[in-house]
């Protein structure tokens, strides 16, 4: 199965893309993570591509869309049968450039799973979101915060926030995603791909209803 979880930021596609993809032995493919990793290791990448993910803005279609393919490519698919894709495709260029290439391989994209979330409750989420350093778990400073502040539970890693949460950059990721994300949704719903699931829940209430789209 090929999946592809979309959602504005804050929408929980970070937390419930992990949980699915061990839930259903998938590989869990998020560009921002990689991204990330390519700016913390201060790669040429990395270097150019944090001036757009500070700002909130998309890194250019190209490179993203060479990257992915280099990621699948790499895919070891016996190991994992499955794909969850996290944060790709955000713009209709990268949907069409993904159904291209799955296309040479004989494959496609099973279902788009798109998380829902009204706006003030993305603003509330992206306001105290944090992240374990070492381990990534997910935290809310105020909704699910730590035990002892500034550590995560899990591992006692440094909890760090994401640059682009900061309030500029919020606003503009989300005036990105109406813009260049939103038709990517209408791209999969013309193909009777897309399935919308109400993502305000607590997340174990969301999992479950993820959970019951990718089975049905
Ligand atoms: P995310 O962790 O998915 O919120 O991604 C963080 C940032 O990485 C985004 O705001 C973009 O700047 C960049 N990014 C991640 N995925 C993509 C993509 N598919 N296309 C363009 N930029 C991306």
């Amino acid at each position: 199965m090929r999946i592809v979880l979309m959602g504005p930021p804050g929408a929980g596609k970070g937390t419930q893309a992990p949980r699915l993809a061990e839930k259903i032995n998938a590989s869990h493919v998020s560009t921002g993570d990689m991204l990330r990793a390519e700016v913390a290791a201060r790669t040429r990448l990395g270097l150019m591509a944090k001036k757009f993910m500070d700002a909130g803005d998309l890194v250019p279609d190209q490179v993203m869309i060479d990257m992915i393919a280099a990621r699948m490519a790499n895919d070891d698919d016996n190991a994992h049968p499955s794909i969850i894709l996290d944060g790709f495709p955000r713009t209709v260029s990268q949907a069409e450039a993904l159904d291209d290439a799955l296309q040479a391989t004989g494959g496609a994209i099973d279902a788009a799973i798109m998380l829902d979330v009204e706006r003030g409750e993305l603003v509330r989420r992206l306001a105290g979101r944090a992240t374990c350093a070492n381990c990534k778990t997910p935290y809310h400073l105020t909704f699910s915060p730590p035990s002892k502040d500034g550590a995560c539970d899990n591992c006692g890693g440094e909890l760090v926030r994401r640059p682009d949460d900061q309030p500029e950059a919020v606003r503009n990721r989300l005036r990105v995603y109406d813009e260049q994300t939103a038709p990517v949704l209408e791209y999969y719903r013309a193909k009777n791909k897309l399935t919308v699931i109400d993502g305000a829940g607590a997340p174990d209430d969301v999992f479950k209803l993820l959970l019951s789209s990718v089975r049905s």
